[in-house]
């Protein structure tokens, strides 16, 4: 699941249950105290009830005190005179009464009792038939007559109206003046009497916040005196036995009425009235309802405001960053380049993109690292093919743009091997650092100069080995400008360079492609120097050579040839030839050589000395040698099968083979395979394989020597070997070069040749002339002591038959002689 599904899921939850259950918590304590204040009103309510009827009842008991002291009201009660009384006293007293209610209303009775309980005087605001004039049965005046306080107050109901009142009556005490003495106390000359309203008491209620609360007030006994609803409530107060709940003190929990459960308050007011106060649980709980209501609706607001709230602030500040975060990085993964993502914010979240960013700029360093040795040869520090190219690319579209000329050089280091073989592979290292910076001294600062070495991309090491370097020369105005650097070089690395402490030669060949004339892409410039190069060490080492189109073509004609000629070895499409070699003295034939001869269907025959090399260089002329040699050993075999008088063959071997360890081996284990003796074949190798003799060349000439199969040193003479070197080596025969033979009659060449023959002799080799071609060849090497003689005066390389025919001849000479 995606955080962005996971985080509401979790949030919206976490958010919501606090809040509605903080939501219930403030409802239920809101609803108590709205409950609570909801009884404090209805208490409040009673208790502003009671004061009230204390008020009334008090001030009405300090008003009739007042009134009963009136000396008009003792007047009139002394007055024994009933004419006089009414005729005189009534009317005064009447209108004091009548002031008195206007300014009290809700003393809407006021009575005179005589002291019987009859009423003398009666003034009343209502129009109501006055249906009680004698109180002296009533209760009321039977308890005023036996109190002890002057002053009674009571509530009943008016048995005049049915309505509730107050009656509050004055007992008057009067001394006669006419009758009585001043020192005799005081008689009862009759009540005042005061009826006051108490209906007005209900019209509390119309100031409380409920519409339908009902107050009454009832008798202790449960009967009800007044109550601001009529008959119907009657009734079910009838029921509910309002008495029976004063008498026990506990109402009936939420007594319903017409269907709606009621609270029930009661309060004693006075001794005999009680006050109820009937309230709708509805209407009490209607503000802890709307307190509900309003905490709902601000919980919802708030979790409705807060939720889209948090999960934006969760967004911005976390899956967003999360979310760029991960992009970076498969960025990173596909383009591995420098990215960098915005720090927002100090937390966390902040830390781990500033950790991203170091692990980018980290990685970003590493793989610069990695390009920089990708493209660096590790020994020199140079620039390796592939930083070469690039820089050669550009160049060239540079030149292109500009319009100027470009050359690159190709140089190859003329005795890299053979220092390297005979000094070791360290000095060789260190002679091409030395190379390098001798070449470097060399060159303008624009020229740039790489080592072509490749990388092995599956290594990190890239590969040594190699002796040449590449050059690049810049804003050059023409093809000429090269040669000047060229010699430069050439000179520089004629001089010696000393490697732990022996001096040595490198020399080196420079072949040169020139943009545009040699090529307008990288490749084909530097194939074209490398060319050039080539053709600058066949034909002189230390030289330059310019890259030209029969450079090309040669190169050409030697890429078909090495094609054509892996044809041939595969099909084995040569033959071997037999040229005689004749004993001087005898004038027989003494051996022959075998040479190779291969004719191309479209080449036509190829001479060996243009396949030969060619087959040296790729390693060809194992194949080559190999089937020469088992031709050669079938060939004596077939001769002596057919009872011929077999002559020895000589083998050109090429250096190359002799570098192989079982050289020595494959040549007994043929002889024995052949059932031939070592006699029968003998090798021949050239100067050169001899000079650069390798510890394996000289180990395999032993060998040879030790099985008595003799070894002939061919062309000698063109090489550098002086007959002192080779007194050391196994050498039998001694082939003195054509050249010697051909020019004959130049100044030295006679006295050379006899001195080789000479010194040969002491040395105990036998000495063979080549191209042998004329008489006169044949006189001078007989008369010189010359052993052998090789050469077209005695027969040209021929095909095994004509020697085969050739001995029969001989043998037939020999039979007529004998
Ligand atoms: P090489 O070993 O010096 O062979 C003698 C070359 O001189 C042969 O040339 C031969 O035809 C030529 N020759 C012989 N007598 C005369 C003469 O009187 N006048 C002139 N002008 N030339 C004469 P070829 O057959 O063309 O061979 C050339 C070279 O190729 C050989 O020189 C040898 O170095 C190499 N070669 C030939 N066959 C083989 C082979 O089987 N193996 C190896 N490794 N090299 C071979
Ligand atoms: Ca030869
Ligand atoms: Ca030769």
């Amino acid at each position: 699941m995606r955080l962005s599904t996971k985080i509401p899921l979790i949030i919206i939850p976490l958010i919501a249950g606090p809040m509605l259950l903080l939501g219930l918590l403030a409802y239920v304590q809101l609803k108590d105290s709205a409950e609570t204040r909801g009884v404090q009103a209805i208490s409040s309510l009673l208790t502003r009830l009671d004061t009230q009827l204390q008020q009334i009842v008090s001030t009405a008991s300090a008003n009739i005190s007042l009134f009963g002291d009136d000396p008009q009201l003792a007047n009139y009660l002394l007055t024994d005179d009933l004419e006089a009384r009414e005729a005189l006293m009534q009317r005064p007293l009447q209108q004091k009464f009548s002031s008195i209610q206007r300014a009290y209303p809700e003393y809407y009775e006021i009575r005179i009792l005589q002291p019987d309980g009859v009423e003398g005087l009666r003034l009343s605001t209502r129009n109501e038939p006055d249906l009680q004039e004698d109180e002296s049965t009533s209760q009321d005046f039977h308890a005023m007559q036996h109190s002890g306080n002057d002053t009674l107050a009571r509530v009943a109901l008016n048995p005049d109206n049915q309505h509730l009142a107050l009656f509050v009556f004055r007992r008057l005490r009067l001394i006669n003046p006419a009758l009585d003495s001043f020192r005799s106390e005081a008689t009862v000359q009759g009540y005042l009497g005061l009826t006051v309203d108490l209906n007005p008491l209900l019209d509390l209620l119309q100031a409380s916040p409920w519409p339908s609360a009902r107050l009454l007030l009832s008798t202790p006994q449960g009967e009800i005196l007044a109550s601001t609803e009529g008959q119907p409530l009657q009734q079910w107060l009838r029921d509910y036995d309002l008495g029976n709940i004063i008498v026990s003190q506990t109402p009936v929990q939420h007594p319903e009425f017409e269907g709606q459960p009621y609270y029930h308050h009661a309060r004693q007011l006075y001794p005999d009235l009680w006050a109820h106060l009937l309230l709708p649980e509805s209407e009490l709980l209607q503000e802890s309802r709307h307190v509900g209501l309003l905490v709902l609706v601000v919980c919802l607001g708030s979790i409705i405001l807060s939720i889209p709230l948090v999960l934006l602030l969760v967004r911005k500040q976390m899956l967003a960053p999360i979310q760029r975060l991960n992009l970076a990085l498969s960025r990173l993964a596909q383009k591995q380049q420098l990215i960098q993502v915005p720090i927002q914010s100090e937390d966390e979240i902040g830390e781990l993109g500033r950790s991203f960013n170091g692990m980018s700029r980290a990685l970003q360093e590493s793989s610069e690292r990695i390009r920089a040795l990708a493209f660096r040869d590790s020994l020199t520090g140079l620039p390796n093919r592939l930083m070469f190219n690039r820089t050669l690319r550009r160049e060239i579209d540079a030149a292109r743009q500009h319009g100027h000329r470009i050359a690159v050089l190709f140089l190859d280091l003329d005795n890299f091997k053979n220092i390297n073989d005979t000094l070791g592979h360290p000095a060789g290292d260190q002679l091409l650092v030395k190379v390098s910076e001798i070449i470097q001294a060399n060159l303008r600062g624009y020229d740039s100069l790489g080592r072509p070495t490749d990388v092995d991309p599956t290594h990190e090491m890239a590969r040594f080995g190699g002796d040449e370097f590449t050059l690049l020369l810049r804003y050059l105005s023409s093809a000429e400008g090269v040669v000047p650097v060229a010699e430069r070089i050439i000179d520089a690395l004629s001089q010696p360079i000393e490697l732990n402490g022996t001096p040595c030669y490198a020399g080196c060949s420079i072949g040169i492609a020139v943009y545009p004339e040699d090529g307008n892409t990288g490749d084909d410039l530097i194939k074209h120097a490398d060319l050039a190069m080539y053709q600058a060490k066949a034909s002189r080492r230390s030289g330059y050579r310019f890259f030209s189109s029969t450079t090309a073509e040669h190169a050409r004609q030697r890429a078909c040839l090495i094609q054509k000629l892996h044809q041939a070895v595969e099909q084995r499409k040569f033959e071997l030839y037999y040229q005689p070699v004749i004993d001087s003295r005898s004038r027989r034939l003494s051996s022959v050589e075998a040479l190779i001869r291969w004719s191309d269907s479209e080449l036509g025959t190829i001479p060996p000395a243009s396949f030969i090399p060619l087959a040296e260089e790729n390693g060809l002329i194992l194949p080559i040698g190999a089937w020469v040699m088992e031709q050669a050993a079938r060939q004596a075999r077939s001769w002596r099968d057919a009872g011929l008088c077999a002559p020895a063959i000589a083998i050109n071997i090429s250096s190359v083979q002799l570098q192989q360890k079982d050289f020595a081996q494959q040549l007994t284990q043929l002889l024995s395979q052949y059932d031939l003796d070592s006699s029968d074949l003998y090798i021949e190798l050239t100067e050169t394989a001899l000079i650069q003799a390798q510890e394996q060349v000289l180990e395999n000439l032993y060998a040879l020597n030790k099985q008595g199969i003799k070894i002939a040193l061919d062309d000698f003479g063109t090489g550098y070997s002086s007959l002192s070197y080779l007194q050391n080596l196994p050498i039998d025969i001694l082939k003195i070069d054509r050249s010697f033979i051909i020019n004959l009659q130049e100044k030295n060449n006679g006295l050379i040749l006899s001195a080789i023959i000479t010194m040969a002799h002491s040395l105990d080799m036998k000495v063979v002339a080549e191209g042998v071609e004329d008489q006169d060849h044949l006189a001078f090497l007989s008369t010189e002591g010359c052993d052998l003689m090789q050469g077209y005066l005695f027969g040209r390389p021929c095909p095994p038959a004509d020697i085969s025919h050739m001995l029969k001849q001989q043998e037939l000479v020999d039979s007529r002689a004998g």
